[in-house]
């Protein structure tokens, strides 16, 4: 049987990049997939196209995760449909960068609206369902949730302190939810992607002469795909990772180990 037979899923952010393929990856895995997205419906649909393609079960969901309203009635939905929710991936994200002298107070409030307040908004409505819902019949946890962080809740990063900020706050956010959840069995865990091939970083690898800088970053020598981020989830999502509870996967080719010290220092 399939790691996540008879679960459900719901996964922010899941019509592009890591979203996309971690919402693959565990409809692959036997669960039934809630895909979040705010604007590129076409996106979501191809997604939800290929899931069902081979066989599986997937919803589309258009929600803006910083809008308390709109996350309530995409839950509302994801359970008229689906009956139960088992796992969250709490992925949308974004990022608008600007050196600290150019940015505007739109672009640091978009920024933790989306990556943090969205995690705390899907964060909420699923504690509240797992609670609901009582324990599993199929999953050792109660529930559990998989926020999408990033090397930069550690990395300080120039030119993107909006970034940053949301993703060291999402850590705190993660482990407190942790500590506070785990005596109900509800397991609340971190990825942290490195340089992954995706959209939101497009501009760092699609130059040959960018991604020769980035790989200087990177120990292990290549950029990251989102299946290396999705197999990750996938675990984290599955009973084989039972005892893990408020911990964070650097899912980075080694981006986090201060590259800058291979040579000693
Ligand atoms: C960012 C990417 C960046 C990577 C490594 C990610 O969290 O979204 O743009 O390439 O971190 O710096």
């Amino acid at each position: 049987m399939a790691a996540l037979s008879g679960q459900t899923a719901l996964v922010t952010g899941g019509s592009s990049g890591i979203g996309a393929a971690v919402a693959q990856a565990l409809a692959q895995a036997g669960a039934a997939v809630g895909i979040n997205y705010a604007g590129r419906k076409d996106k979501a649909d191809e997604i939800a196209a290929e899931i069902r393609t081979r066989g599986g079960k997937a919803l589309l969901l258009k929600a803006d995760v910083s809008s308390e309203k709109s996350v309530l009635a995409m839950f509302d939905k994801f359970i008229a449909e689906f009956g139960r929710l088992d796992i969250l991936v709490a992925n949308a994200g974004l990022q608008q960068d600007a050196n600290i002298t150019d940015m505007t107070l739109a672009q640091w409030r978009k920024v933790l609206d989306v990556n943090l307040t969205g995690t705390f908004l899907c964060a909420r409505a699923a504690i509240r369902q797992f609670l609901r819902q009582g324990g599993s019949p199929i999953s050792k946890a109660t529930g559990k949730i998989i926020c999408m962080s990033s090397v930069h809740q550690r990395i300080p990063w120039a030119g993107h302190c909006n970034y940053a900020a949301s993703k060291g706050g999402m850590m705190l956010l993660m482990q407190s939810l942790a500590q506070e959840m785990a005596g109900k069995k509800i397991r609340i865990n971190s990825l942290a992607p490195g340089a992954i091939r995706t959209p939101i970083n497009k501009q760092e690898w699609s130059s040959p002469r960018k991604k020769k800088d980035l790989l200087k970053l990177i120990p292990y020598g290549r950029i990251g795909e989102p299946a290396d981020v999705a197999n990750a989830a996938l675990w984290l999502a599955s009973d084989e990772s039972d005892y893990v509870t408020g911990a964070t996967l650097f899912i980075d080719g080694g981006m986090a180990l201060y590259p800058g010290f291979r040579g000693h220092g």
